[in-house]
């Protein structure tokens, strides 16, 4: 017989063995056409692996369905969560650890009366025979599904480059480009840095940033929505509490405490998490001051170490070290600082510096022109800084200085509509909620920007805007079912007119 043969034998037999069960089973099928024993006993093996795999697949999803939930103490009822692992007795009774050490104490002490105790009220024993009567999963609570993260997050182990980093970015924060810029390529090096490690000579400087610009201008959120990208703990910390260790107020140590609860105690999480310090501009050197300076310079002078990196002892879950809580080590030398401060009276540093030496040169007509220039703050030196009473050794510690520009009207309106978590965009979720369109013009999205310029206060002033119209507005609005849409105008913003209200199936298409 050719190969050609056999093969075609090969096929035949096989199609038999999976079609014709019957066939097999009372042994009507013939051996094969070159006498060489009937296939079909070699193929029962792989039928009766299916049956068991089966069975196997069957009680892996069990196990898989058992996994979903909680198992519960048959005497306490309290939850597997609360109570530590639980001991399996048969019929799928579970019973908690705590539980079956009182039931063993109440059993092997002499001083119990079991039979009195019996008969008391409220208490229970496990009783055996009972068992026989349970139902699986009978005692089980179905355990809580983890919530999906708000944010896809980037790995810091794969270090994300700064073009990915400064795009994450852009979805929440308007505008401050350069800013953004500095900051993705000051954290790529940084945890680029941490993962290398100290593997030869050459140690990279650790990336610690001070960032410089108006209240309100979007610090804290830039540094809240990196560390929320990047799925790092953050401290956030104001400096203007901070005085040297021994005097009222807050030891410096104990912005690392606040890393660590964030970090939920994990050491080694809080090492690679970052501290964000505003007002950083308070503890500048007082000047012309004869008494100790507890909470300008010498707070400069004891965050050195902490800047740097070294080992320092903070309490677990309280803010200060006291006999009652433990201590642990952190070491600081991977954890990134981001200062930040508003810097009052800077500009008039630097704009003193920039007129003296133009008055020197040959440019003495451009005097003026740092008088009305909107962005000298960008023109910030360390000199500046030193100026203002920031000490050298400490500036030394944060390479990185970058300001922000102060939010102008586009910018504002940009905010209240653009970032991924707009205002807008919020109230207009909760109202679709009521199955009512909100839509804004852009002539009511400029005054809201104007009336915010005028508080000073940068993209802050927009909540507390926008709440105070928008009240009247969500408790208005449910009372009627008939109203389908609602436009907010200029005129309801300066308080010269009403919104444009639509009732359902009149709504127009979208305005500009
Ligand atoms: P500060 O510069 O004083 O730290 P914040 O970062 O606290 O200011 O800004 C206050 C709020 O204003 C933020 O919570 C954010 O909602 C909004 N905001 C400020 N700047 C921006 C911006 N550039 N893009 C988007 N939202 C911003």
């Amino acid at each position: 017989m050719s190969d050609q043969d056999f093969i075609l034998v090969d096929e035949e037999d096989k199609e038999r063995s999976t079609e014709n069960n019957t066939e097999k089973n009372t042994g009507n099928n013939t051996g094969g056409e070159d006498g060489q024993p009937d296939r079909d006993a070699v193929t029962e093996s792989p039928s009766a692996g299916t049956v068991k795999d089966e069975i196997a697949a069957a009680e892996k999803k069990e196990e898989d369905s058992e996994d979903e939930y909680e198992k519960i103490c048959f005497i306490c009822h309290r939850p597997e969560s609360v109570t530590g692992k639980m001991i399996e007795l048969p019929n799928h009774i579970t019973v908690c650890p705590d539980c079956m050490q009182k039931s063993f104490d109440a059993m092997t002490s002499g001083a119990v009366d079991l039979n009195r105790l019996m008969n008391t009220p409220g208490i229970q024993f496990l009783n055996l025979s009972d068992l026989e009567n349970m139902q699986p999963r009978q005692q089980k609570i179905k355990k809580k599904k983890e919530k999906p993260k708000e944010f896809h997050q980037l790995d810091i182990r794969k270090i994300p480059a700064p073009h990915k980093i400064k795009a994450r970015l852009d979805e929440y924060v308007v505008g401050q480009e350069y800013a953004k810029k500095a900051m993705s390529v000051a954290v790529y090096n940084h945890y680029k840095r941490v993962a290398a490690g100290a593997a030869d000579d050459i140690e990279i400087e650790k990336s610690n940033m001070l960032m410089i610009g108006p209240t309100g201008s979007g610090k804290t959120y830039l540094v809240k929505t990196l560390a929320r990208l990047l799925d790092v703990p953050l401290a956030i910390t104001d400096a203007t509490s901070l005085t040297e260790a021994g005097y009222i107020g807050d030891d410096i140590e104990s912005v690392v405490s606040k890393l660590l609860a964030a970090a939920d105690n994990d050491v080694e999480k809080a090492e690679q998490g970052i501290i964000f310090i505003d007002e950083i501009d308070k503890i500048a050197k007082k000047q012309n001051s004869n008494q100790r300076d507890v909470s300008g310079e010498s707070v400069q002078q004891g965050m050195l170490k902490l800047l740097e990196g070294s080992d320092v002892e903070v309490p677990v879950g309280a803010n200060s070290k006291n006999a009652m809580v433990p201590l642990t080590t952190v070491n600081t030398k991977n954890i990134l600082f981001i200062c930040a401060g508003a810097f009052p009276d800077l500009e008039g540093i630097i704009r003193e510096r920039l007129q003296k030496k133009t008055s020197m040169g040959f440019n003495a007509e451009l005097k003026d022109k740092y008088e009305n220039d909107k962005d000298i703050l960008s023109k910030v030196t360390v000199e500046d800084l030193r100026k203002f009473g920031m000490i050298p050794e400490f500036l030394g510690r944060l390479p990185i200085i970058f300001t922000l520009k102060g939010l102008d009207k586009d910018m504002l309106v940009k905010i209240l509509k653009e970032p991924k978590n707009a205002i807008l965009k919020q109230y207009q979720k909760l109202l679709a909620l009521d199955e009512v369109r909100l839509d804004f013009n852009n002539d009511a999205l400029e005054a809201i920007a104007e009336k915010a310029m005028k508080k000073d206060t940068g993209a802050r002033a927009l909540r507390a805007i926008i709440e105070e119209f928008m009240l009247d507005i969500m408790y208005e609005i449910p009372k009627d079912d008939s109203i389908g849409e609602v436009i907010i105008t200029r005129e309801y913003i300066e308080g010269t007119g009403g919104p444009v209200i639509r009732l359902r199936g009149q709504e127009m298409p979208l305005l500009g």
